[in-house]
């Protein structure tokens, strides 16, 4: 059943036993395990069934940290979150990733990956991606042939991504939702305050808001924060009445831990002799796309963050070449293949129009020889205390503070892709395959700028730590200290790896749904 929070009678308490805060990939994914499950479940959703620019603008904050996209524009406040928009690129994390590592601080989880592989399985069903293998070796003849060249194997390798189609959680799993009797939907409802008994290790009941002024209450047996990294931890700082310096923030640790991948152009290989080894990855293999990455052995030897790089055409400047033109068509025909309507197709026509000869050349470029190879990296950010995200002063519409966002990068995180970058010429240079021009930036010493963004990939905030001196939720996802309170997403991630986040957000959230279930039993 979906309702609308506008409808409901002013300061009613709504009653259920689970209930859940964001309806984004893991809201949905957790509310459909809970289908046909004996309790009921309340899904609390900030945005309506479309985008409106009054409830995305909530999503408003600053960015008083390195350079990234806006807050208003790296996340979607609707039915479905941030996966309206998401690209579908997909990967589950290394074994390696959840191991402790020494030579990184604050690394290592507390579960391996060996307990997520049977939600992974079932993850990947959610979003839509089957019968696939991370094993490269299967793609070998298929993937460009740059990753095949002798050097490959010893320092640098490819490895495997899958697309999801990408999936629209909302969409896609409306209807579900609407016809389970056991799930209650509600839209145009904002979670603004979590109210807890007197210790505060025990959460009471919710206060929801809706923009037009009505206001109510959840309560249930249990609650499950899962409105992606950045809010869930502004929902958390914001419930500050019994516990003054935010709830479940007694080691002041929420917030801090705050990732994501930094994504930048690094720098641009100058092949020896013109060629077409890059054709563009994700063209040579459909839905599968090969990324340069170094290998276990080496960021061991190195101890240095883990590496990962697409490569695409360039020319000698490092340019990408890739035009308005270009751009336009691949994103016609991404939405045609996806069964969608081109969104704003006057404006991409325009663009085919006004950069046709770039068009030309960019197509003569992909399917034919290139003199270079731009490596765009999307690189692991090693765990920061200092890297944080905070309540800024000013207010939204419905009074919360704002987030301030302090991203920061560590010396390690650049030591990490600047020896990885040097790793990379150094192996070219011995194979005789080309040299490497470093990006300027990647050899200075500099961290108080960054050239790039973060990869859309919002991480950490409540890590996972089996010591609540050390993480703010246990390997549960349950937030130390409070019995009854749990978050899923993002946030809970210690170490944000090389993969990109959603595969493993849905892998916890159903992992998290089978505890709740067993619990409710
Ligand atoms: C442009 C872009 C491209 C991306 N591409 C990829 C990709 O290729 N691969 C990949 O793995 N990931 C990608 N991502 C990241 C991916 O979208 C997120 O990892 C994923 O959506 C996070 O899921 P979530 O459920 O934690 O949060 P979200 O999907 O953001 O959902 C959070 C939900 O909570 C709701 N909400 C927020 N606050 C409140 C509140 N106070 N009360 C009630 N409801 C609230 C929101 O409206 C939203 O519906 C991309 C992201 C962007 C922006």
């Amino acid at each position: 059943m979906i309702l609308d929070a506008r409808q409901i009678p002013r300061d009613t308490v709504v009653e259920a036993d689970v209930c859940i805060v964001g309806a984004g990939a893991a809201g949905i994914t957790m509310a459909r395990e809970f289908i046909g499950q004996s309790f009921k479940v309340c899904l609390i959703e900030s945005g309506g069934l479309e985008f409106d620019e009054r409830t995305q603008s909530l999503y408003e904050g600053k960015l008083v940290g390195l350079p990234d996209h806006d807050l208003d524009v790296a996340r979607l406040r609707y039915f479905g979150g941030s996966t309206n928009h998401w690209g579908g690129s997909s990967r589950p994390f290394d074994p390696s990733d959840f191991e402790q590592r020494p030579w990184i601080p604050y690394s290592g989880w507390p579960i391996t990956r060996a307990d997520l592989d049977p939600f992974y399985e079932r993850a990947l069903h959610v979003i839509e991606i089957r019968d696939v293998t991370w094993d490269v070796a299967s793609y070998m003849d298929e993937i460009p042939a740059f990753y095949r060249l002798p050097f490959m194997g010893r320092r640098l390798a490819p490895a495997i991504w899958h697309k999801s189609p990408p999936t629209r959680f909302g969409r896609l799993y409306r209807d579900e939702l609407i016809r389970a009797p056991n799930i209650s939907t509600y839209l145009h409802a904002n979670v603004t305050d979590i109210e807890t008994n007197d210790p505060a290790s025990l959460a009471t009941r919710l206060r929801v808001a809706c923009l037009d002024g009505n206001q109510f209450w959840v309560g249930a047996k249990l609650y499950i924060l899962a409105a992606g990294a950045i809010e869930t931890v502004r929902t958390l700082l914001s419930a500050d009445k019994v516990q003054v310096t935010g709830l479940g923030n007694g080691y002041d640790l929420v917030g801090r831990f705050y990732m994501n991948h930094p994504q930048m152009d690094a720098g641009v290989i100058l092949l020896s002799t013109p060629d077409n080894l890059t054709a563009t990855p994700a063209a040579a293999l459909g839905k599968t796309t090969a990324h340069l990455i170094l290998t276990e052995e080496c960021i061991e030897k190195e101890r240095i963050a883990r590496f990962r790089a697409l490569l695409y055409p360039a020319d000698l400047e490092g340019n990408w070449v890739r035009g308005k033109g270009y751009s336009a068509v691949r994103s016609i025909f991404r939405r045609l293949r996806n069964a969608e309507f081109p969104h704003d197709l006057l404006g991409h026509v325009g663009d085919i129009i006004r950069d046709f000869d770039g068009l030309v050349t960019d197509l003569a470029n992909k399917y034919g020889d290139t003199p270079g190879i731009t490596i765009n990296t999307e690189y692991e950010q090693v765990p920061n205390p200092d890297s944080r995200v905070l309540l800024g002063p000013e207010r939204d519409a419905l009074g919360l503070n704002r987030v301030n966002l302090d991203w920061r990068l560590t010396s390690l995180d650049k030591y990490s892709l600047r020896r990885s970058m040097e790793i990379i010429g150094e192996e070219l240079g011995r194979a005789g395959v080309g040299r490497l021009r470093i990006d300027d930036w990647v050899l200075s010493d500099d961290l108080s700028t960054f050239p790039g963004t973060g990869a859309w990939h919002h991480a950490g905030g409540t890590r996972m730590s089996a010591d609540p001196k050390t993480g703010v939720v246990d390997k549960d996802c349950r937030m130390h200290g409070v019995a009854n309170l749990y978050i899923a997403g993002g946030s809970v991630f210690p170490t944000g790896g090389i993969a990109n986040p959603t595969l493993t957000i849905v892998a916890l959230a159903i992992r998290l749904a089978d505890h709740v279930k067993a619990l409710m039993a």
